[in-house]
């Protein structure tokens, strides 16, 4: 079964195989049995494998057991799951926060549940697959914005007097690395009466004081801005959440299906992103070094020629011309001992490299890599 379509993908580069790490996640990985420099990974701050998350999660799991048994509408959800809404609801300034078991589920459910009726969701064109499906999966119109042109949604959401209106955007986008302008989507939002559906996957634990993209630009949340988030990346744990009013959180959890029919999330996991979070409140240091190793790496990599934006985020596209040569750049790395996977279509329109930068690289591994890169002595492009 599959055999062409498979082969077809085969043909074209674009087959997909999985990668098992022998080792915990970190900074340098095994796999097949050799030491790779990690520049793959989303546990920006290292905190996946933190002594204090590790050991939260263990006592969890002996207090509470591992499985939830249930969803949160039955028996499964805890005082965990409770705490870790209240400190998510603190921690963003809103009236309430919900859990949700993955970004994806809370994506994929909740949207389509603010959106349900005659609502129209205006999606930014680099918005994370999850957002895309859950637009698929509203009853919504969905009309797409050319990647934070704001031009471009004025005049899409001028088209739309009557309707509902729900602006959905990644604070960070997860494949460029580059941030919304949230002061323009909050004003075109304001004028229009619309909602906001940010997506902080990427910003939470790395942006403004740890809190995310609003707290970037320096916004507070108002009534009509939902923020979701995920515990997998910044914060090393699993699992996602919505920040809100708590009439959006009642909705959500009359209406997510995601929500409403699916297990609660295990204890242990509950208890590492709660303190994760407040790992993440507590030492900013965490963050700084992130930063600096962000800054380091994008020097270093502007010093030989590549044209990267010395970003904000720790999120470093490589950008190529065709997926052969992201697969040729990625395999020389992989030969020189770095992991840094080629990005290629459906996750992206141009092929690249993607290189995250973390809290826990030290300075001879960013040093690695991009003397790495000028050895394979191509200028990447824009
Ligand atoms: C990773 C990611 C998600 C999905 O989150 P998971 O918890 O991994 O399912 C959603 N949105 C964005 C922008 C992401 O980067």
């Amino acid at each position: 079964m599959f055999e062409r379509e498979l082969s077809e993908l085969r043909k074209k580069d674009l087959l997909r195989g999985l990668m098992a790490l022998e080792s915990r996640q970190g900074p340098v990985v095994t796999i097949r049995g050799k030491r790779y420099i990690n520049f793959a990974s989303n546990d920006y701050l290292g905190l996946a494998c933190h002594p204090e998350v590790v050991r939260a999660a263990e006592a969890a799991g002996r207090r509470f057991g591992f499985g939830a048994g249930a969803s949160r509408l039955l028996a499964g959800g805890n005082t965990l799951h409770e705490k870790l809404e209240d400190m998510v609801a603190f921690f963003k300034k809103t009236e309430a926060a919900l859990v949700f078991n993955s970004g994806y589920a809370a994506n994929t459910g909740l949207l389509p549940a603010l959106a349900a009726g005659d609502a129209v969701i205006f999606s930014d064109e680099l918005n994370h697959a999850s957002i895309i499906d859950g637009c698929r999966l509203s009853n919504a119109a969905v009309r797409i914005y050319r990647h934070r042109d704001m031009g471009h949604l004025a005049e899409l959401m001028k088209r739309e007097p009557k309707r509902r209106k729900i602006v959905a955007t990644d604070g960070v986008f997860s494949m460029d690395g580059d941030i919304a302008p949230l002061p323009d989507i909050y004003s075109l939002c304001l004028k229009h009466g619309a909602a906001l559906w940010l997506d902080d996957a990427h910003a939470t634990g790395v942006l403004g004081d740890g809190s995310g993209s609003l707290s970037h630009f320096g916004l507070e949340p108002g009534p009509w801005t939902v923020q979701m988030g995920t515990f997998s990346k910044a914060l090393g744990s699993f699992g996602a959440f919505v920040a809100g009013s708590s009439d959006i959180v009642d909705w959500a959890l009359n209406s997510a299906r995601s929500f409403m029919f699916s297990t609660a999330l295990p204890s242990p996991v509950v208890a590492a992103s709660i303190k994760a979070l407040s790992l993440v409140v507590k030492r900013p240091g965490m963050r700084k070094r992130l930063r600096s190793n962000t800054l380091k790496a994008c020097e270093g990599l502007r010093g030989i020629g590549c044209d990267v934006v010395p970003g904000e985020t720790p999120i470093i596209p490589l950008r190529q011309r065709t997926v052969r040569q992201a697969l040729a750049l990625s395999s020389y790395l992989w030969d020189s001992g770095i992991y840094a996977p080629a990005i290629r279509p459906p996750t992206v329109r141009e092929p690249r490299v993607r290189i995250t930068v973390t809290a826990v690289h030290t300075e001879r591994h960013i040093r690695l890599l991009v003397e790495a890169i000028r050895k394979y002595g191509k200028r990447t492009e824009r």
